[in-house]
């Protein structure tokens, strides 16, 4: 019974829920900025998937070579194979310059050229003038600059006084009549509280929902709770069928080999020892981007061309580069490879497969942070009181594909740009309104519920069955056949959600529970990228279909949103493209046909 929980109150002027890259970005902004902020997270700050991110960030500081942010803005849009608002990338490009610098001021120890300037690396698709060679614009802190980037990002949070509830677990937001969010609802894992944060602005940096699939190189915490939140509370998610999968997962393990590793001169080869990605893309070769390497990777094994016993893998070589560069430049991918491929990288090449890593799709928001939820009239609309940032969002700068070192380069831009837009439009300890008793009653059913599930299906069950159908029916290679399967199988799963069993009843520390509410988030989000998936026929970036094998701009050059209601139904809706800039800097890049 819901009326069985105590509350403890709280009131902020922002809340922030997630303490990764995004949400610690945002969180110090707005602190800075002297409103009072309140940052929750259900694992510790620095322990959030952030930490480990290893390749590096973007910025066109041009350090090691000639480059233009206009250059990383085109690289951008062509990466997202047009399906990326061009205001948002604009303003992401233009800005990685000030917001490396500052970075920098802040404390991130950057590798260094030999005259002092931050190293930067190459990296898949980014190159100088508009396609014509290949930039080296990745900034780097050797193979563990995430690592750098959140440490940092934390101190200064801590510097600016914002208040941290350190493994708290957000349950669901309180939307009033009105469609605006009120606040957020979150349970204190270490003693069993319930709290409810009242603020003018709720920010969601919760990230991606990489755990929706069998591989992927995630965080087991990646299980995008800020998606579900937002599909119970009846608002859309947006493109969701983009998913990003990396070429150079370790086999078996799923963990992630950076693609600095081919930055640096690393390559793949097949059965036959040949450099295959040489006949898929002539000029970028192994530094293609990461869909053209994925797809290429499993025509080779499909064809019979795949290394090992059951060739059902690739090979990834380093033992070419000198040793002295590996362990300056690439030291944790050495560690990796040991342990989880027991591979010694400056002698053999480490097994790899395409593993799923990155969520191009999310909840909809504005280059301000704030989310959108579309109507016929305004397919900008945005919702009062609810701002989403970092991998949960979908800005949308990648459109139907990331480009590597870019994602870490959105947190840090839009997690900023929240910050601004919170300075400017909630007013500093401003009365907040009464949150109606039956909000909280609500999710906290919700909560009752699951914590007295008796059925006969452990959670963990029903987590595989949910990334099994994922991993198998929506992978690198999609048809209507294989993906309408698919969403028949994933009903299947879902109709059994009622048949779950949580057998801890406390409220401490009961990662039971945790695990149902976290598999409830994941599977809503499963439905909405399957189907969604399902609905879009063309191929498109990271969405790759079989029987439409081309792009569609005439029909499909549209973002896909997605509502799952509390019974699994889904309705399936979309929004323009914006195919315009922010400023006169620079002109919007018109599609052009995609050349590999
Ligand atoms: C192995 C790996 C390597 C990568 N390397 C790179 C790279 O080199 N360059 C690059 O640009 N990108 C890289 N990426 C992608 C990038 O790192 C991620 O997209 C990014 O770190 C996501 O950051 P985030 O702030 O959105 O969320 P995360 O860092 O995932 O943090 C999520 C936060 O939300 C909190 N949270 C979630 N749910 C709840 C809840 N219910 N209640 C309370 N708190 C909650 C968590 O505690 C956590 O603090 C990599 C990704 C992976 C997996």
């Amino acid at each position: 019974m819901a009326t069985a929980y105590k509350i403890i109150d709280h009131e902020y002027d922002v809340v922030v829920v997630g303490a990764g890259g995004a949400g610690l970005r945002a969180t110090f902004g707005m602190a800075e900025k002297g409103l009072k902020t309140a940052c929750i997270t259900k694992v510790f700050p620095t322990r959030s998937h952030t930490v480990a991110a290893q390749g590096g960030i973007s910025a066109a500081l041009g350090n090691m070579g000639e480059d233009d942010w206009r250059y990383h803005m085109y690289d951008t849009v062509k990466g997202s194979d047009w399906l990326g608002d061009q205001d948002a990338i604009e303003y992401m490009c233009r800005e990685a310059i000030p917001a490396i610098i500052e970075l920098e001021h802040y404390g991130v120890p950057f590798s260094r050229t030999q005259d002092g300037k931050i190293y930067q690396r190459a990296f898949g698709g980014m190159t100088t003038r508009f396609g014509e060679g290949q930039a080296y614009r990745t900034c780097a802190a050797a193979d563990r600059t995430g690592h750098a980037i959140l440490h940092t990002l934390y101190q200064q949070s801590l510097k600016h006084q914002a208040e941290f509830f350190i493994e708290y677990f957000a349950l669901d937001l309180l939307m009033d009549d009105e469609g605006a969010c009120r606040g957020v609802l979150a349970w204190n894992l270490d003693d069993g509280t319930i709290h409810r944060f009242r603020a003018h602005q709720t920010v969601l940096a919760t990230g991606g929902y990489g755990r929706a699939y069998f591989s992927c190189t995630s965080a087991h915490t990646s299980t995008g709770d800020g998606g579900g939140m937002v599909l119970r509370a009846g608002l859309p998610m947006q493109d969701m069928e983009f998913v990003q999968f990396h070429p150079t997962g370790i086999y078996g393990a799923g963990c992630l080999i950076t693609e600095g590793v081919r930055g640096e001169g690393g390559y793949l080869t097949n059965s036959t020892g040949e450099r295959f990605m040489e006949r898929y893309a002539p000029s970028a070769k192994d530094l293609a981007s990461r869909d053209v390497v994925s797809r290429s990777m499993t025509i080779e094994i499909r064809e019979g061309r795949g290394v090992g016993p059951q060739k059902d893998h690739i090979h990834l070589h380093l033992e070419h580069l000198d040793p002295k560069i590996i362990h300056e430049r690439l030291p944790g991918i050495a560690e990796t490879a040991k342990i989880f491929a027991g591979v010694d990288v400056t002698k053999e090449p480490i097994p790899v497969l395409p593993t799923v890593h990155y969520n191009m799709g999310g909840i909809p928001t504005n280059y301000r942070g704030e989310v959108i939820n579309p109507t016929a009239e305004d397919p900008d609309r945005t919702v009062p009181g609810l701002m989403a940032i970092g991998e949960a969002a979908c800005v949308s700068v990648h459109g139907a594909n990331r480009l590597g070192s870019n994602s870490l380069l959105d947190l840090v831009v839009f997690g900023r740009a929240a910050a601004i837009r919170a300075a400017e439009i909630v007013e500093k300890g401003s009365a907040h309104k009464t949150i109606p008793q039956d909000l909280t009653d609500k999710a906290l059913d919700r909560l009752d519920k699951t914590r007295h599930a008796k059925g006969d299906l452990r959670v963990a069950h029903l987590r595989l069955e949910m990334q099994k159908v994922m991993q198998n029916n929506c992978a690198v290679f999609r048809t209507g056949e294989v993906l309408n399967e698919g969403v028949g199988k994933m009903q299947e799963v879902w109709a059994k959600r009622p048949r779950i069993q949580v057998t801890d009843r406390s409220m401490v520390w009961n990662s039971d529970l945790v695990e149902a509410l976290e598999l409830d988030n994941l599977m809503v989000q499963a439905v909405a990228t399957i189907t969604s998936a399902a609905n879009r026929q063309e191929s498109r970036g990271a969405h790759a279909r079989e029987d439409f094998p081309d792009r569609d701009d005439d029909s499909w050059m549209k973002h896909s949103t997605v509502w799952v209601d509390d019974n699994g139904a889904v309705t399936l809706g979309d929004r323009p493209v914006h195919l315009y800039t922010l400023t006169n800097e620079v002109q919007a890049f018109p599609p052009k046909k995609r050349v590999y």
